[in-house]
This record gives C-alpha cells, structure tokens and sequence, in this order.
C-alpha cells in the first residue's frame, strides 16, 4: 500500500519517527515515514513536546465522519529549529518554536488577508488529516519531526517551559481568541464550562484579562483546582435546580464540553445580551428558539485562531506567567493516555515527550 505521507517532493527528507492511527479502534502503533526535504522558506522542526488534544480522539475515532489512515494526530507541538531554508527570515537553527493546528491556507482570500487563516475560504491545510497541498495528506506532531513553511510557524518564548507551553498552540489559542473577540475584562462576568484541557487555558486566560471566572463542572471534584488555577466562582451542575440556581448570571459563556448536552441549559444562564461560544465540538444539539430570543442572547462558535493572534497569545503568556498544567507521558504511553481522557482522568493536558522517540 502507498504511504498516504509520500510524495515525489519528500523523498529526500528526513525519516520521522512517529505513532499512528490506522484505524478507528485500534491503538496507535510506531510508524516511520518521510517528511519533505526542507524546500526555501521550510523550517525543519526537532520536536520535543505534543500535546493530546481532545480533537485527536474524536478525529481518530471518526467522530466528525471517515478520515484516511494511517495518521499520525497531534496539533500542539513545540519543538528546536534543526535546519532551515535559503529563504527564511524569522528563524534559525537553535530557536524554540511552535506549530499549532495549521500548516497552510490560501494567503488571498479575505480571511487569510485578515490574517484569521483559520477562516480561510478555500480551506486551510490542518496539521495532520488534511489533503497537502504539496501531495498525500498532513501529518501531524506525534513525532520525532516536522517540516512546516516558515509562515506557520511560531515564536515560543524561551520564558516558558517548553512542555507547558505545547498546549498554549491549540488549547491556549481556542480559548483566548473568543475571549479577546467577545471583549473580555474587567467587568466582564466569565463561565468556563468544563474543567478540561481548554477550559483550565480558559480560567487562566480570563483571569489574566480581568474578568470575573466562573468554573461550571459536572461535579465538585475540580472545585479546590479551579480556584488554584484562578476562577473565583465553581459551580457543580447536576440537576434542574443547580441549572435554576444559576440563571442569568454571565455576559459570556466559553462552552469547551467534549460530549453533547443541553445547549439550553447552558443558554439559561446568560443574562440578556449574553453569548454562549461553542468551542467544543460534540455531535449535533437540538437548540430551542425560546433560549435565545427570551433574553436576546446569541450562540456563537470559535475555531482557534491565526497566525498573528497566536503569537499575540504565545507573547501574552509569556508577559502573564501562564502555562497548561501538563502529565508529561511517553510515546508508548498514548494509547492509555487516550482511555484517561475519554474518562474526564486528566490534570489537565497530557503532553508527549517526543525527545527520545
Ligand atoms: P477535555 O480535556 O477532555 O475536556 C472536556 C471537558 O468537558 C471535561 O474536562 C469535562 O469537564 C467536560 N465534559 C465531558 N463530558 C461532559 C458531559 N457529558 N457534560 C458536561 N461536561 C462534560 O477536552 P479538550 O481537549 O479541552 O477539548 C474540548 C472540546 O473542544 C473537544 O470537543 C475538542 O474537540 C474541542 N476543540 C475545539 C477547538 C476549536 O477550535 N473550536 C480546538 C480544540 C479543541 P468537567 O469535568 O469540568 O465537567
Ligand atoms: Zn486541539
Ligand atoms: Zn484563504
């Protein structure tokens, strides 16, 4: 069979180490490919920490439809520049950089004029599934290496630990992007539902920014963590009453639940003019017209973010001391890494150390 990561462009390149998905079921495996051989303006990554995404389960379970395998998941990848193009401006050998969920977009369209590629009109290309540009489909960070046009790749501040700060490339621009476009902070009355990978970029992010944090968990087990991390309110939703108890209190909502629920029950909890933004993406929700037109309140959705507002968001940790809190695990360990996660057991990123893969 074709290995879907070969074209006629990467023969030359380096031989990646990586695990992979082949299908939906089976646990990821060691499998070893060829990246393309560095072309102008290329940066040649050594990566050193990914993180697991809850996207890489739901992708390489088929949650949002067939993919092709085998792929190689992983879009919060900080690494070492190991070599460079003759035309690459920002970078050089030795620099700590990140790569995040995207890899190429069309430059022209008015999204990726704005530089909100992530919007891009003709489809970006996305760090591992996607059809490449340059022949056979991306893959990812669960690697030893990457080769990523200069453009796309990011500054880390030599600040951060380079483990923590992987999970700033998906989790950390997910949440600060909708939190800076819906205006938050001082003032601003803030809930992070759910107390994952996002929301605790989320709680840490809009406490950075001034606004007043609330934690909505399905449970009062992440209660003494959500205030460590910096929300002032936790509260536990199990019931119709807990719902009840705390409508109307928020001017926005960062929605980061992996698995369905009531949007309507959440919606509930909005003041008037409130925005609830979906950044979690679990399968299709029934919406009631009434949870929106009773308060004027708007549902909304967020997709990471670009090029520029990564940086900013990269820079912005820097400045405020933020970091994910990671459970670093090794490549081998993936697979149960993967179960802790389906089980809400996470504290609260795991992150693969790919050093010695
Ligand atoms: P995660 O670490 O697994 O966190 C998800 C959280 O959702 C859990 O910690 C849990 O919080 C809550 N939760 C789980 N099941 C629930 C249920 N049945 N009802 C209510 N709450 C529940 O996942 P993640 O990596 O943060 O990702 C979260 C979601 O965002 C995923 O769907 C992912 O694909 C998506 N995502 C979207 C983007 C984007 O650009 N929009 C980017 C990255 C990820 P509690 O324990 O506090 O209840
Ligand atoms: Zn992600
Ligand atoms: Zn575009």
């Amino acid at each position: 069979m074709r290995n879907p990561a070969d074209s006629s462009t990467m023969n030359s390149g380096v031989q990646a180490r990586a695990y992979a998905a082949f299908d939906t079921t089976s646990p990821l495996k060691p499998f070893a490919f060829q990246r393309r051989s560095p072309e102008k303006t290329d940066v040649q990554i050594k990566i050193l920490f990914c993180g697991i995404c809850h996207s890489d389960l739901h992708w390489v379970k088929g949650d949002w439809g067939p993919q092709t395998y085998p792929v190689v998941p992983g879009h919060e990848i900080v690494g070492r520049v190991e070599s460079v193009g003759s035309g690459v401006q920002k970078f050089k050998v030795g620099d700590l950089v990140g790569v995040g969920c995207l890899v190429d977009s069309c430059r022209s369209c008015v999204n990726c004029q704005e530089d909100e590629e992530q919007y891009c009109e003709r489809g970006g290309t996305f760090t591992y599934g996607s059809r490449d540009p340059r022949g056979g489909i991306t893959q990812g960070g669960y690697a030893s290496h990457i080769v990523v046009e200069e453009r796309f790749v990011l500054r880390v501040p030599e600040k951060l630990s380079p483990a923590a700060a992987a999970p700033l490339l998906c989790a950390g621009i997910t949440t600060y992007s909708p939190l800076k476009h819906w205006n938050t902070g001082p003032g601003t009355q803030v809930a992070v539902a759910g107390l994952g990978g996002l929301g605790h970029m989320a709680v840490k992010i809009a406490r950075a920014m001034g606004a007043h944090v609330t934690v909505l968990s399905t449970s009062t087990k992440k209660q003494k963590d959500a205030e460590r991390l910096g929300a002032h309110d936790f509260i536990a939703l199990s019931s119709e009453r807990d719902f009840a108890q705390a409508a109307k209190k928020f001017d926005l909502i960062i929605n980061t639940i992996s698995a369905s629920h009531s949007y309507d029950a959440y919606l509930s909890l909005l003041k008037k003019n409130g925005t609830m933004v979906l950044v979690g993406l679990p399968g299709p929700q029934p919406v009631q017209a009434f949870s929106l037109v009773g308060g004027r309140r708007r549902l909304a959705g967020s997709l990471i973010g670009g090029l520029r507002e990564t940086q900013e968001m990269l820079d912005f940790c820097s400045q405020h001391g933020i970091a994910a809190e990671v459970e670093t695990v090794k490549p081998e360990q993936i697979n149960s890494a993967y179960e802790r996660l389906l089980k809400n057991d996470v504290q609260y990123r795991f992150v693969i150390d790919l050093q010695e893969i």
